[in-house]
């Protein structure tokens, strides 16, 4: 079986200009991750559009190496939430989740995911393991991809740059 998520294509991306407020502050925490040294991801989780926890990766901050943005925030989210479950809730992260992000996001019964840059090299949802279209994954959330990714990508780049 195979996902066929949703593009924000060019006129939509121009519709919703600015951004939605969600994603614009992902965006913000991924530049607050990139300040104290992180790979800049930054993610939100929203229920009924209002944001219930947010988070940026952390796995040098917590040396923990599973402490990516998404994972904090489900897990802020589930204990603000006291539910191991997260239905009817969104998450909005700057960059395609990868395998292990992609099995939490499933694993919690997010509704809908949206996320702005594409990960070729690490990504779990559109590229390598493609968590959401095995037949082992019993919850698939609706996935949204490209909202935000000019300034996600550029963020990224930066990021490395500056490391080269
Ligand atoms: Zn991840």
């Amino acid at each position: 079986m195979t996902i066929a998520p949703l593009r924000a294509s060019a006129a939509a991306m121009n519709r919703s200009f600015p951004l939605p407020a969600p994603m614009r502050r992902a965006l913000d925490l991924a530049a607050i991750a990139a300040e104290s040294g992180e790979v800049p991801v930054g993610a939100v989780v929203t229920r009924d559009g209002e944001i219930v926890a947010e988070a940026r990766n952390a796995m040098r901050g917590q040396v923990d190496p599973t402490a990516h943005a998404e994972m904090v925030a489900i897990r802020l989210a589930a204990t603000r939430l006291d539910s191991p479950r997260l239905d009817g809730c969104e998450l909005w992260v700057t960059l395609e989740p990868c395998a292990m992000c992609a099995a939490a996001i499933s694993l919690a019964r997010i509704g809908k995911l949206n996320f702005a840059a594409e990960d070729p090299k690490g990504g779990g949802v559109l590229h390598g393991a493609r968590v959401f279209a095995q037949p082992t994954c019993h919850h698939k959330p609706e996935v949204l991809s490209g909202i935000g990714e000019t300034e996600a990508a550029a963020q990224l780049q930066a990021f490395f740059a500056a490391r080269r």
